[in-house]
């Protein structure tokens, strides 16, 4: 039984602590963004990861260090390039949702090798499916789960 060797209760614990519990504030940024503000933003906002959402606040991409560094040390004007150029694009996002497990969004972290997650909510917009961001889980939310599981 799970409960009953300290294995199983790390497992029990880290699987009953759900993502919305843990979430972190999310940066959102809207497509039409130009890399070079994407990258300030990056800076002044202290995070490694930036969401991409479209006007009337649908998530579509996420854009990470890299996919700005990439364009940046290339040729282009990067005051005119959109971030929608060089972002990862929905569907082929990795996303949680508020009541997967702190579990489920670390597996998914080291499974997909990235090291953001949008926390999404479904919604419908003109019958179309979308999606509301309304969190992230990065490497350091779950770092600090650990940390808080370790102190006691
Ligand atoms: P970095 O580029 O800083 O190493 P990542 O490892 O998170 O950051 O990103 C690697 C690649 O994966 C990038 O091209 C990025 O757009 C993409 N990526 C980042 N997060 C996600 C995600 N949640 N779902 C899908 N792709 C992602």
């Amino acid at each position: 039984y799970a409960g009953k060797n300290p294995k199983g209760l790390i497992s029990e614990k880290i699987r009953s602590i759900k993502v919305s519990e843990i979430k972190a504030v999310p940066v959102v940024i809207r497509e039409e963004t130009s890399v070079y503000d994407a990258i300030v933003t990056l800076f002044l906002e202290d995070v490694g990861t930036l969401f991409v959402v479209q006007e009337d606040g649908s998530l579509c991409g996420v854009v990470s260090r890299k996919d700005l560094l990439k364009i940046a040390i290339g040729n282009a004007d990067i005051k005119q390039v959109p971030v929608s150029v060089v972002m990862t694009r929905m569907p082929n996002l990795v996303t949680v949702t508020l009541d997967e497990s702190a579990y489920d969004a670390a597996r998914k972290i080291v499974e997909h090798q990235v090291d953001a997650l949008p926390v999404i909510r479904p919604k419908e917009v003109d019958g179309k499916q979308k999606y509301e961001v309304v969190g992230k889980v990065t490497k350091t939310t779950i770092t600090k789960l650990f940390v808080e599981l370790g102190k006691d």
